[in-house]
């Protein structure tokens, strides 16, 4: 089982669900509609991994608010990187298949560590810098959907066990990832920065 550390406890989630289009402005750049429901997906623990991974083909980085659950509730907070395989995706959807080989792959998850969830989540935001470049840059105040409706959304359908992460969406500024090129996500409450997470693409 993959592992991540939440407030110096390794644990192994047993999913992660993801929200997919959650901020306007990245569902523009992307040339997609605003959805009428909230649309989600999932990944497996295989697909967490430690390292930024280069997998064969081109990968866009997603950099999302991500939440760790425990007792029904968001207990730790944290940053990380939803990576899709564009092509793959792009050829899936054309035929109307499922996204897993683009979504869900070995490696298309990674994590910053997880800290205790502040009182309220309102503040929170996330920035990417990609060297010196700052690439992305948004939070809960930007999302269609905020932590707590996507609790309650998600609970009509799935149970979320104790460690399950649910990814919050991007924000604009999402690209390709290029090998050697050092991404620093950050993840911020009002001011203060709570998180700092740095990958190599390798
Ligand atoms: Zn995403």
């Amino acid at each position: 089982m993959q592992r991540v550390s939440f407030d110096g406890r390794a644990i192994a989630p047993s999913k992660i669900v993801c929200v997919a289009r959650n901020y306007v402005a990245h569902i523009h750049e992307l040339g997609n509609e605003v959805p009428s429901d909230m649309p989600v997906f999932m990944k497996p623990n295989s697909a967490i991994s430690r390292e930024l991974r280069m997998p064969r083909g081109r990968c866009r980085y997603e950099t999302e608010i991500c939440l760790l659950i425990e007792n029904g509730g968001i207990a730790g907070v944290g940053v990380g990187l939803d990576l899709t395989l564009v092509d793959v995706q792009r050829g899936l959807k054309e035929r109307g298949l499922p996204w897993e080989r683009a979504k869900a792959y070995d490696g298309a998850a990674t994590f910053s560590k997880f800290v205790l969830a502040p009182e309220t989540l309102d503040e929170l935001r996330l920035t990417l810098h990609i060297g010196d470049e700052l690439r992305q840059d948004g939070g809960v105040e930007l999302m269609i959907y905020k932590p707590a409706e996507i609790l309650a959304d998600l609970s009509e359908s799935f149970t979320l066990e104790d460690g399950d992460i649910v990814m919050t969406g991007t924000p604009q500024g999402v690209g390709d990832l290029v090998a050697g090129e050092l991404y620093v996500a950050r993840l911020h409450d009002g001011n203060a920065v709570m998180v700092e997470q740095q990958w190599t693409a390798g």
